[in-house]
């Protein structure tokens, strides 16, 4: 088929057949539609739109453009959580050992941080000698060993997506829902799972600012999971204010090891109780607890007995990293960072703390990326001791920029300080969990 053929068709407003999109997938993994014929075609998709019929064929034809991974023979069902992004966002760290420690199978395929939101590679890779590029073989090993494995996609995972996310960045193609359910879809189904969770980020640090745009995308991303055999369930997250008390991959690292070792302080409540609640739905939609109280209480006791912890540990050890992080999380800090404290220009109420002026500081310092070649530099960071609804007087402690060096600080203390707004009315902060989907 040819791909001018395709093109005029979208532009023209036609729907798509099924043999024009399986052609359109073909073309773009065998290099046959060279780009500026596929980059045409996905803004002729942007500007006509996708039909449901359409939609669900380009997330198929997707998926089965690379492997499917094959985890039979491996005990527990395989369950997998997948995050929108966002600013502090660290919870798979928490929930892939807890999960693994209540019986589940959780084969972790993440990213690296792009923009504002951080990603899970660039986390791990700041755990000395940590490899987050295992080889199918290896991916298997360690998950049949300790329940849970993290690596990044290779190239067999969704090859067509690779390719297209790269076009769409480059095009401002991305923020259309049918593509965006396709290219986050195609990637989870091909990790053969039984059950997902999704956490669609809502707010000012998440790609889907409003609430009601995250709603779209929940349900049309459950909608799909459910439609290709896998039970999907998704939970609205609010992303007004970071996760937690940590930005910045290794210092969220220190965050997490905190976490599973039990000490939950109030700056990171927020992280242990989202991480938690999506773990305790990855245990009832998988089958491993028959309640939410009954999952609850299993996650619990996973992290209070050391259970959770000791998966951590044993998950460092098979993909290379230092266990010892998991004794000392203090470890992944590094001594020589310059430390600048933020403080209350007033007393009265924290009223915003503004995620995207804080994840676009902490790339800023280096910690996360903005073109998906650049390096990371892993130990730098922000740490946000005061949340939404904190009172504070004059002078308190708001939070710390971890950074190279004193200029860097100075230049950098007014992007901080600004995602701060207090009033002198209370504030009552918004909720953590905004719905279920
Ligand atoms: N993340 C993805 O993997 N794909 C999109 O289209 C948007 C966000």
């Amino acid at each position: 088929m040819r791909p001018q053929k395709i093109i005029e068709a979208k532009r023209d407003g036609d729907e798509l057949t099924r043999e024009q999109i399986d052609s359109f997938i073909e073309g773009v993994c065998d290099n046959s539609w060279a780009d500026y014929q596929t980059a045409a075609l996905l803004m002729a998709m942007f500007t006509r739109g996708l039909s449901q019929a359409e939609q669900d064929a380009l997330t198929y034809a997707m998926l089965h453009s690379g492997a499917i991974l094959d985890l039979g023979g491996i005990a527990g069902p395989k369950v997998d959580k997948h995050s929108t992004g966002g600013v502090g966002d660290k919870t798979s760290l928490v929930i892939a050992p807890i999960v693994a420690a209540c019986g589940g199978t959780v084969p972790m395929i993440s990213g690296r941080g792009l923009g504002h939101t951080g990603g899970t590679l660039d986390k791990l890779e700041s755990i000395p000698g940590y490899n987050v590029n295992l080889s199918c073989e290896e991916f298997r090993e360690v998950l049949e060993t300790c329940g849970y494995a993290m690596s990044g996609q290779t190239s067999d995972i969704a090859p067509a997506d690779k390719k297209l996310y790269a076009l769409r960045d480059a095009t401002a193609t991305v923020p259309y829902l049918p593509l965006i359910v396709a290219s986050i879809m195609s990637k989870k189904l091909a990790e053969g799972l039984d059950a997902l969770v999704l956490d669609v980020k809502s707010g000012s640090g998440a790609f889907m600012k409003r609430e009601g745009d995250a709603r779209d995308l929940a349900a049309a991303m459950v909608r799909t999971g459910d439609a290709f055999g896998v039970k999907t369930q998704a939970v609205i997250s609010n992303m007004a204010q970071p996760l937690g008390a940590f930005i910045g991959n290794a210092l969220e690292v220190y965050e997490c090891v905190r976490i599973l070792q039990g000490d939950i302080q109030p700056p990171w409540r927020d992280t242990a109780e989202l991480s938690f609640e999506l773990a305790a739905r990855m245990l009832v939609l998988s089958g491993l607890s028959g309640d939410m109280d009954d999952a609850r209480s299993r996650v619990e006791r996973a992290v209070s007995s050391g259970d959770a912890l000791a998966k951590f540990s044993k998950n460092c050890e098979l993909q290379g990293g230092d266990p010892t992080v998991c004794d000392k999380p203090e470890r992944v800090f590094e001594e020589s960072l310059v430390r600048v404290p933020i403080k209350a220009p007033a007393a009265g109420y924290i009223s915003a703390v503004d995620a995207l002026a804080i994840g676009d500081g902490v790339v800023a310092l280096g910690g996360g990326r903005l073109k998906a070649e650049d390096d990371v530099d892993h130990a730098v960071g922000f740490r946000c001791d005061i949340k939404v609804g904190d009172r504070v007087e004059a002078g308190d402690l708001l939070g710390e920029i971890y950074c190279r060096t004193d200029d860097q600080g100075a230049t950098m203390l007014e992007t901080f300080q600004t995602a701060y707004a207090i009033t002198h009315e209370p504030v009552v902060a918004s909720n953590l969990i905004i719905d279920v989907i």
